[in-house]
């Protein structure tokens, strides 16, 4: 029997395995598939550490003040992504020029003075530039820029890379890997779960849940009831060019995301919705891909001469309010939530981290305030 049963092979689940290994503890981790193949490995590769314009706008203030304490989880998150590449003994492609979060209206201007000053007051550094400064920073955005906001600590990482690293890491302390290994139900004992798989079952006294998108399903398995959903999304990325695109950057008008990866090729992304395939999977939306390039070409006009390789879409764990479910259940003693929606990959590493000291009824050995976020 193991001390504690992990459901996911994401970047939430490898990490929160190999921390607790690493702390002695002796863990199962369950897959469905393969590790790494849901949300964290086909991610758009973002550290973020900003509010999302889009739902500060859309959402309201009361919303934007309610998400506003994540913004330190994320930023103490990217710290510890840059401890990551020495601590797994892997080049995570870890890199962190800045985001630049640009506006092309006086309207989308004075939203985005309002967030940078929410976000300042959360303490995270965020730079107002006017319109020849943002030049000046970033010569390569087109000229119906206006102004932008300047954070220096975000950046991109690999998602191709990270949780398997993770993973590779937590199995060298121990981890038991059981792939394809789908979780059916869960029954609760005494003092214990009783974690039932196609065959057979496991039984441990914790369970923690970082089933993503499916993290709901698990949770509704013990009749816990969450809000948890899934998106379908769609990331482009180009053929590869020279050095041309240092920060990550964001829109103030539509979604867009974007950025230039380790070996040249630009990421085009921002949350545009992908399509449900009939056998339920999710499939590229061309109406969303033309919406999403268009926006990129009027932001970076260089990327106009290349070419467009690949698509993708993927289901991303969601909730309406963007809040973090963290924790042990109320009722559901030995129960854990790790559920980071929108962006697990830039939190993961830190989440990953606090859940594993509250399985151990441990102080969590990072200053930074997650108690907010505790399972309500
Ligand atoms: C297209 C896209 C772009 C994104 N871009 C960014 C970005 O740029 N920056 C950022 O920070 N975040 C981004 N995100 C969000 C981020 O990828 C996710 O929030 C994060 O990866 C969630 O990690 P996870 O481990 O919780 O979930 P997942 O990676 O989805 O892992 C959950 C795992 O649980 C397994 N599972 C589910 N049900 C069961 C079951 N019953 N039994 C056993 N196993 C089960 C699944 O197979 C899966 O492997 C993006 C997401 C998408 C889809």
């Amino acid at each position: 029997m193991a001390e504690v049963i992990v459901i996911g092979g994401g970047l939430a689940g490898c990490a929160t395995a190999y921390y607790l290994a690493k702390d002695g503890v002796d863990v199962v981790l369950l897959e469905r598939g393969e590790l790494n193949t849901q949300a964290s490995g086909s991610n758009a590769g973002s550290l973020h550490a900003q509010i999302p314009h889009d739902p500060f706008v859309n959402k309201g203030p009361e919303w934007a003040r309610r998400f506003a304490p994540s913004i330190q989880l994320m930023a103490r998150s990217i710290e510890m992504w840059h401890q990551l590449p020495a601590e797994l003994g892997v080049d995570l492609e870890v890199s962190t020029k800045g985001g630049l979060l640009v506006a092309s209206s006086e309207q989308q201007l004075r939203e985005v003075e309002a967030k940078a000053r929410l976000e300042r007051e959360h303490g995270l550094d965020v730079r107002l530039l006017d319109r020849r400064e943002v030049r000046d920073l970033a010569p390569y955005l087109s000229d119906r820029v206006l102004g932008g906001a300047f954070c220096p600590i975000e950046g991109k990482a690999s998602p191709l890379i990270a949780t398997l690293a993770y993973a590779n890491a937590a199995k060298r302390l121990g981890v038991s890997f059981r792939r394809h290994s789908p979780v059916l139900d869960i029954e609760r004992g005494q003092g214990n779960y009783r974690v039932v798989l196609g065959e057979g079952s496991l039984v441990a006294p914790r369970v923690v849940n970082a089933a993503g998108a499916d993290a709901g399903r698990i949770a509704a398995m013990l009749g816990i009831a969450t809000d948890v959903q899934g998106f379908a999304i769609q990331v482009a990325v180009t053929e590869q060019t020279g050095p041309l695109i240092p920060h990550l950057v964001y829109s103030a008008g539509e979604k867009l995301t974007l950025k230039q990866n380790a070996i040249g090729s630009v990421l085009i992304g921002g949350g545009w919705p992908a399509r449900w395939h009939g056998r339920g999977h999710p499939v590229t939306d061309p109406d969303s891909l033309a919406q999403n390039m268009a926006l990129a070409l009027q932001t970076v006009p260089a990327l106009g001469p290349l070419r467009v390789i690949r698509t993708w879409a993927a289901v991303v764990n969601g909730t309406d309010d963007w809040r973090p479910i963290l924790g042990e259940v109320p009722g559901a003693p030995g129960f854990f939530m790790n559920f980071f929606p929108w962006m697990g990959f830039t939190a993961g590493p830190l989440i990953a981290r606090v859940i594993a000291s509250l399985v151990q009824g441990k102080a969590v050995p990072l200053d930074v305030d997650y108690r907010p976020f505790l399972y309500r």
